[in-house]
């Protein structure tokens, strides 16, 4: 058998055990089904995951004009506390960011509806005027 394409993450599906698979344009490939078997990898050209050209990959997979251009590999991709989109203010593309920097902030404030009573003693605010020792910190 013979892949050819741009290597990128593996697509992982749950079970048991995970499977693992190379995603081509028009092909894929288990690779749990030849993890005993001798792969030969052969490099043919350096492909943009944005552009497609064949540029010198930069950063995350994009060539240098991309990663500095494509909203999605802003500084508040990785750090999303960078994001200024809340505040209309747009690092690449508002639209883009006020997408997903606020779909990223929605799946963490579940752990700020926990009920109170749900909590261990230790992570409860003293009540005010409390002579106990602060909330310890999350890490
Ligand atoms: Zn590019």
């Amino acid at each position: 058998m013979q892949y050819e394409g741009v290597l990128r993450k593996m697509q992982t599906e749950i079970g048991s055990p995970i499977q693992y698979y190379m995603v081509f344009e028009n092909d894929f490939l288990n690779v749990n089904q030849v993890l005993d078997k001798t792969l030969e990898i052969n490099f043919i050209k350096s492909q943009c995951l944005n552009c497609g050209q064949d540029r010198a990959i930069y950063r995350q997979g994009f060539c240098k004009s991309c990663f500095f251009d494509i909203p999605s590999a802003g500084d508040w991709i990785m750090r999303p506390e960078l994001s200024t989109a809340h505040l209309d203010k747009e690092d690449r593309d508002l639209e883009y960011e006020k997408k997903y920097s606020y779909s990223r902030i929605s799946f963490i404030s579940p752990i700020q509806v926990i009920s109170k009573s749900a909590l261990p003693e230790s992570l409860k605010c003293p009540p005010v005027g409390s002579t106990k020792a602060p909330m310890k910190r999350l890490k």
